[in-house]
């Protein structure tokens, strides 16, 4: 006789007793999923642009520019030199408009009707042999691509005679896009010395043509001038000036932006920053 005599009849077998009482094995307690915290939006570059529809100018092509959202970027801090630096996004890197048929290019702040003979002049020397982007649908724009777009814009405005403040804002921005590419670069770890020495070469070079194309535009175009007011451009004059050394121009500058009376307080409070630099290296270079 048995404990459980009786269930055989019932259907059930092999019922074992005799280790009754023996602890079963321990399951593995079922993991509690850890409490949700509030995840962060992953980074989706995507989400940052749209697909802007207009015609080009030249060839009268339909061009699809990707164009940045406007209030989606956040920014958080500024350059000496006006960058302006956004959290994970870099909205340069959208500012050209490319006809990838006529390999017409512009700063999206220039894009606007052409004259026939400036027309003629980009359809000859970048339409006719331009073959580059025909095609193309993208829904993000690259560090590489970005300068070459930059490129892009820069070529035409010398085939259209631009004027000098729009080929200078031209440099300006392409200086900038190679400074924020070397930061991107620094900042994902990977071996990038040789890159980054070449974009910092490329980044003075483009800075160097900015200056030279805001001084000579300084005495021949009014404001504002590439969407920056007269001491605006003052300013960003004399921070170059002092890069390059040039520490009597950029004195100069920062004085007369110091003396006016109209100047906004807060490229004031820049200039007196850019002052005291100014002073100390005068210092240093007479010790
Ligand atoms: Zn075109």
């Amino acid at each position: 006789m048995g404990l459980l005599d009786g269930l055989e009849k019932l259907g059930i077998k092999g019922v074992d007793t005799s280790n009754m009482f023996e602890e079963p094995e321990k399951e593995e307690p079922v993991k509690k999923a850890p409490p949700k915290v509030a995840e962060k939006p992953v980074f989706n570059e995507e989400d940052y642009v749209f697909v802007k529809k207009l015609e080009c100018p030249v060839c009268d092509s339909p061009i699809q520019s990707l164009t940045v959202k406007t209030g989606k970027a956040r920014l958080i801090k500024m350059d000496k030199d006006l960058r302006q630096i956004y959290d994970g996004f870099e909205p340069m890197k959208y500012e050209p408009v490319v006809c990838q048929c006529c390999g017409y290019s512009v700063m999206n702040r220039y894009f606007a009707p052409l004259t026939p003979s400036q027309k003629k002049a980009v359809l000859e020397n970048i339409g006719n042999s331009f073959n580059g982007k025909k095609g193309e649908t993208k829904t993000t724009i690259s560090y590489p691509e970005a300068l070459e777009n930059i490129t892009l814009c820069l070529a035409s405005a010398i085939f259209k005679r631009a004027k000098a403040s729009e080929k200078a804002y031209i440099c300006l921005k392409g200086g900038w896009l190679c400074r924020s590419y070397r930061e991107s670069l620094m900042a994902s770890g990977e071996d990038c010395e040789i890159e980054c020495e070449e974009l910092l070469k490329k980044e003075k070079e483009f800075l160097n043509n900015a200056y030279d194309g805001f001084v000579q535009a300084r005495q021949s175009e009014g404001y504002p001038m590439a969407g920056m007011d007269e001491k605006t451009i003052d300013y960003l004059l004399a921070v170059m000036a002092l890069e390059r050394g040039e520490l009597e121009v950029a004195s100069k500058l920062i004085a007369g932006i110091l003396q006016s009376p109209s100047c906004s307080p807060r490229i004031k409070d820049k200039a007196r920053e850019i002052k005291e630099e100014i002073v100390a290296k005068i210092r240093s270079q007479k010790s």
